[in-house]
C-alpha cells in the first residue's frame, strides 16, 4: 500500500496476467512474446520514462497497464505532462544582523523566484499546474542563509506547453538569482509526456470486463467497506464523482461499491494528475485501466486506500484486473485485424508528432531521491 496509491495490487495484477497468459499460449500453442514490465518508482520519479528512454518498450505491439481505483473503467482522458526540477540557490553567509551588507541570502532568491512564478501564473493557460516546497530555508534567522532550496512540479496538458512554461521559469530563477547575488543551480529530476489514449484498447477492455464480470464481495468485505465508507464524507464523495466527468454519475451517490463497467468516457478530457505511464503510450498503443479497488469516493493517497489495498476488496480487484488483461493480450494476439486498428488510432492520434523524451540524454534515475529528502 505504500504511499496510499495501491501499488500492491497493480505490481501483482500484472505478473499474474503474464503467468496465465505464458500458459494459455503453450496450451494453445500461440506464437509470439509476452512481456511483463515491472516499474521502480512508479510515482516520482517516474520509472517508465526512463526505461522509455532506454529501450525497454521497443517493439512492443500493444501494452495494457492497471491501475487500482473505485470504477471498473477504461477511459479515454489523457493526462497532465510534467517537469519536476530543484532550484538551489548559493549565497553568502554574514551575521544577520552585525553585518547583513556581506551576506548575499539564497532564501531571498528562493523566495523572490517563487513571487515571480506566482505571478507567472496569470500568464499561462488555464489547466497549468505549477506547485513548489521549500525544501532548505536556512538554518536560523541570525544567520543569513548561505544555501536554500526550493522542489517545483510544472505541469500542462500537452508536453510541448510544459516545455514552454519550464522555460519562462527557468528565466524568473535567472532573475532572482542576479537580483539577490546568488548562484543558481538547476537539478532536473524527472519530466512526463501527456497520455495518447486509445478507444480501440479501451473498447477491448471494457468487453473483456463484462465478459469476465466485476468480482463478487463477501459479507467481510462488505463490512468492512460500510466502515470505510463512513470515513468518508458525502460532500468528498460527490465532488471526486463530478471529478470523475463519468455520464450520469449522480446516479452512484448512493452506491457504497461500482460493481457496473460503463462504456469508455472522457475523450478529450485531461485528468488533472500524471502518470509516467503517457511516456509508453507515445511508443505503442496503451491502455492503464482502473478496477474498483475502493468504495466510491475514496480520495487518492489517503488512508483509507491503504486499508483497503490490503484486504478482500483490493484481492479481488487484483484478480479481476488479472484476468482483463490476460484476456486482452490473447484478444491482441489473436485479432490481426484488432491490432491493426489500434495502430491506426495511434498513428491518427499522434497526427505525425514525434515523440521525444522530456529527459535529458544522460540523466540517471533519481535513484537517491528520498536519501535526500530525508536529509
Ligand atoms: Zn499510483
Ligand atoms: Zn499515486
Amino acid at each position: 500500500p505504500g504511499h496510499g496509491c495501491g501499488h500492491n495490487i497493480h505490481g501483482t495484477s500484472g505478473m499474474a496476467a503474464a503467468i496465465a497468459v505464458r500458459i494459455a499460449m503453450e496450451e494453445a500453442g500461440l506464437k509470439g512474446t509476452i512481456k511483463f514490465f515491472g516499474t521502480p518508482a512508479e510515482e516520482n520519479a517516474s520509472g517508465k520514462v526512463f526505461m522509455v528512454r532506454d529501450g525497454v518498450f521497443k517493439g512492443v505491439d500493444a501494452v495494457i497497464s492497471h491501475h487500482p481505483g473505485s470504477m471498473n473503467a477504461a477511459t479515454l482522458k489523457s493526462s497532465l505532462a510534467n517537469n519536476s526540477v530543484k532550484f538551489h540557490f548559493h549565497g553568502v553567509s554574514a551575521h544577520a544582523a552585525g553585518s547583513p551588507e556581506r551576506g548575499r541570502s539564497a532564501l531571498d532568491a528562493v523566495e523572490l523566484m517563487n513571487i515571480g512564478v506566482n505571478y507567472l501564473r496569470e500568464h499561462v493557460i488555464q489547466e497549468a499546474r505549477i506547485h513548489y516546497i521549500i525544501e532548505e530555508g536556512g538554518g536560523q534567522p541570525n544567520v543569513v542563509p548561505a544555501y536554500a532550496r526550493s522542489w517545483y512540479l510544472v505541469r500542462a496538458p500537452e508536453r510541448e506547453q510544459v516545455d514552454e512554461i519550464y522555460q519562462r521559469i527557468l528565466d524568473i530563477a535567472k532573475g532572482a538569482a542576479l537580483m539577490t547575488g546568488t548562484k543558481l543551480e538547476v537539478e532536473f529530476i524527472k519530466g512526463i509526456s501527456n497520455v495518447i489514449p486509445n478507444r480501440v484498447l479501451s473498447e477491448l477492455i471494457v468487453k473483456n470486463m463484462r465478459e469476465i464480470g466485476p468480482p463478487e464481495y463477501s459479507d467481510e468485505d462488505l463490512e468492512f467497506a460500510k466502515e470505510i465508507a463512513k470515513s468518508i464524507p458525502p460532500e468528498q464523495k460527490r465532488e471526486a464523482l463530478r471529478k470523475s466527468k463519468r455520464p450520469d454519475w449522480e446516479k452512484l451517490l448512493d452506491v457504497m461499491i461500482d460493481r457496473s463497467v460503463p462504456d469508455p468516457w472522457g475523450d478529450g478530457e485531461v485528468s488533472p494528475g500524471s502518470t509516467d505511464v503517457a511516456d509508453v503510450s507515445w511508443q505503442a498503443p496503451t491502455k492503464e485501466f482502473s478496477t474498483a479497488t475502493y468504495v466510491l469516493g475514496t480520495p487518492g493517497h489517503s488512508w483509507q486506500v491503504v486499508a483497503q489495498s490490503g484486504t478482500g476488496l483490493g484481492h479481488r480487484s487484483l484478480i479481476f484486473a488479472a484476468k482483463v488483461m490476460a484476456a486482452t493480450a490473447i484478444d491482441l494476439m489473436t485479432n490481426e485485424e484488432l491490432l491493426k486498428k489500434a495502430w491506426d488510432e495511434f498513428e491518427k492520434r499522434l497526427g505525425g508528432r514525434k515523440y521525444k523524451s522530456p529527459l535529458p540524454p544522460d540523466l540517471k534515475p533519481p535513484l537517491d531521491l528520498w536519501e535526500k529528502v530525508k536529509k
